[in-house]
C-alpha cells in the first residue's frame, strides 16, 4: 500500500484540536495562544502539527532553535514564530531571512542581530527574555530598562514582546512561581513607566496556564496540554484532554521455542519449553528504551519478583508492549531495531498483528513515520522520504514482507 512500514506513530488531529479548545476555555478572549512545536512538536511532527494548530486558530508558534523555525517556513507557514533559543549570532542572517521572531537574552546577540539586519536592510521583531529564577538564560529584571534602551538605540529591532519562563509552575507549591512572576511584573512595570509599550507580555507555560490564571497576561505558551498531557501529577486543575499520540509496531515473526533456548544479544534470556515469542521491528535506535519512571518500575518489579520467589508477594510486570490489549513482556535485551516479546499466553498471534508500544514521545526517532488521523482515518503521513497524502478514506495498514 503506502510504504509506511511496520512501525509508526499515529497522531490524532481531532484530539489536538479538541485539546486546544479545552485550553482556550481557560483564557480570556483577548489572550493569545502560542502553540509550542519545539522538539518536532513533542514527537508529533513539527510541520503537520503546526498546521493543525494554525487550523484551530493558534496565534503564534514557538520553537527552540532557528533551524526548527526554518523548517516551518520552508513548509510554507507564514504565521509568527518565536525562537526561544536562537543561538549566539551565527544564525542571524537565517533568522532575519526567514522572518523569525527572535528572543533577546543578551546584549551581544542583540548587537549581532542588529548589525546583520542593517547589512540586509531588514527590521527584526524581538521578544526580550527576562531571567527571573529559572537559571537558564535572560536579562536580569533590574537590567530590563537599560537593555531595552540599548536595543531601541540600535534602531532596527522592534520590541514586540517580553517574557519569562517558570521553573516550578507544575509543582504543588506555587510560591516560587509567584516569586518569579513578581520579579517579571516589576520588570514589565519598569519598562512601561519608561515608555516601552511592549504589546506581548507572556509568562505562562501549560502548568501556569492551568493553575495560575493571573499569569496569562497577553499570551500563554502551551505545549503539554495541547499534546494531551499534564506537566506533572501535581497540577490541580483538570481539563478534558484527549490522547494525541500512539506508537504502533507490527509482529513480523512468531516462533515457538524449546527449553532453554537463547534470545537476543548476550544470550541472557533463556526460554521455557513451549514459549512463543513474537519479534517486533522496534528498538533503542527508534527511541524504544525504558523510560526513567519505567526503569524504577522495573527495578521494583525485580525486587518484587525476588519477593515472589521467596513466596512473599505476587509480581506485576510493566506493560510496555501490548498486543490485542494484553501485556506481552519483553524477553532478552532490546536490540537496536528489534524487540522480542512473550506471546505464549495470547491466542493465535500472527505476523501482521499490531502492537501498542509505550515510549517517551520526544525520544521516538524522527525516522519513524508519523501518520495523521482525522475522524478515525489517516489523511497524511510524514516519513523521512517525504509526505504522502492519502486520498479518500482508507484504512492505514502496516505493510511489508512478513
Ligand atoms: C517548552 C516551553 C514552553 C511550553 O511548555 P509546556 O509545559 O509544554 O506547556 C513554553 N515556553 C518555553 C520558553 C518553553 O521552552
Amino acid at each position: 500500500m503506502r510504504n509506511i512500514g511496520l512501525t509508526w506513530v499515529e497522531v490524532d488531529k481531532d484530539a489536538i484540536q479538541h485539546n486546544i479548545s479545552e485550553v482556550r476555555k481557560l483564557l480570556k478572549e483577548e489572550t493569545k495562544l502560542m502553540g509550542v512545536v519545539k522538539a518536532d512538536a513533542y514527537g508529533h511532527g513539527a510541520v503537520e502539527t503546526a498546521e493543525i494548530m494554525l487550523d484551530s486558530g493558534v496565534d503564534f508558534l514557538g520553537v527552540n532553535t532557528t533551524e526548527e523555525g526554518i523548517e516551518l517556513r520552508k513548509a510554507g507557514i507564514s504565521d509568527p514564530i518565536l525562537v526561544f533559543n536562537p543561538g549566539i549570532g551565527d544564525e542571524a542572517q537565517q533568522l532575519i531571512r526567514y522572518d523569525l521572531t527572535v528572543t533577546l537574552a543578551s546584549l551581544k546577540v542583540a548587537e549581532i542581530i542588529s548589525k546583520t539586519a542593517y547589512k540586509m536592510g531588514e527590521e527584526v521583531r524581538a521578544h526580550i527574555k527576562i531571567e527571573t529564577g529559572f537559571g537558564r538564560l535572560g536579562i536580569l529584571p533590574e537590567e530590563a530598562v537599560r537593555f531595552a534602551k540599548k536595543v531601541e538605540e540600535m534602531g532596527n529591532i522592534e520590541l514586540e514582546g517580553v517574557y519569562t519562563h517558570f521553573a516550578t509552575a507544575a509543582e504543588r507549591n506555587k510560591s516560587y512561581a509567584y516569586e518569579q512572576f513578581g520579579l517579571f511584573k516589576k520588570a514589565v512595570d519598569d519598562l512601561i513607566s519608561e515608555g516601552f509599550e511592549v504589546p506581548l507580555k507572556h509568562a505562562a507555560n501549560s502548568a501556569a496556564t492551568l493553575d495560575i490564571p493571573e499569569t496569562h497576561m497577553d499570551m500563554v505558551r502551551v505545549g503539554n496540554l495541547i499534546y494531551g498531557q499534564y506537566s506533572s501529577g501535581d497540577v490541580s486543575k483538570k481539563l478534558d484532554l484527549k490522547n494525541t499520540w500512539l506508537l504502533k509496531s507490527t509482529v513480523m515473526f512468531v516462533r515457538e521455542f524449546q527449553k532453554s533456548q537463547a534470545v537476543s544479544y548476550g544470550s541472557e534470556a533463556r526460554t521455557k519449553k513451549g514459549t512463543v515469542l513474537a519479534t517486533l521491528p522496534i528498538g533503542f535506535a527508534d527511541g524504544f528504551t525504558l523510560l526513567p519512571e519505567r526503569l524504577a518500575f522495573n527495578l521494583r518489579f525485580f525486587l518484587r519478583r525476588g519477593a515472589e520467589r521467596l513466596g512473599i508477594k505476587r509480581a506485576q510486570p510493566a506493560s510496555l508492549i501490548e498486543i490485542k490489549g494484553q501485556n506481552t513482556p519483553i524477553v532478552g535485551r532490546v536490540a537496536m531495531q528489534h524487540t522480542m516479546v512473550d506471546v505464549t499466553k495470547l491466542f493465535n498471534i500472527m505476523p501482521g498483528d499490531v502492537a501498542d508500544v509505550t515510549a517517551r514521545r520526544t525520544s521516538v526517532s524522527s525516522r519513524i513515520p508519523r501518520v495523521y488521523y482525522t475522524g478515525g482515518h489517516p489523511y497524511k503521513a510524514a516519513t523521512i522520504t517525504g509526505t504522502k497524502v492519502f486520498k479518500g478514506v482508507e484504512k492505514h495498514e502496516a505493510e511489508g514482507d512478513l
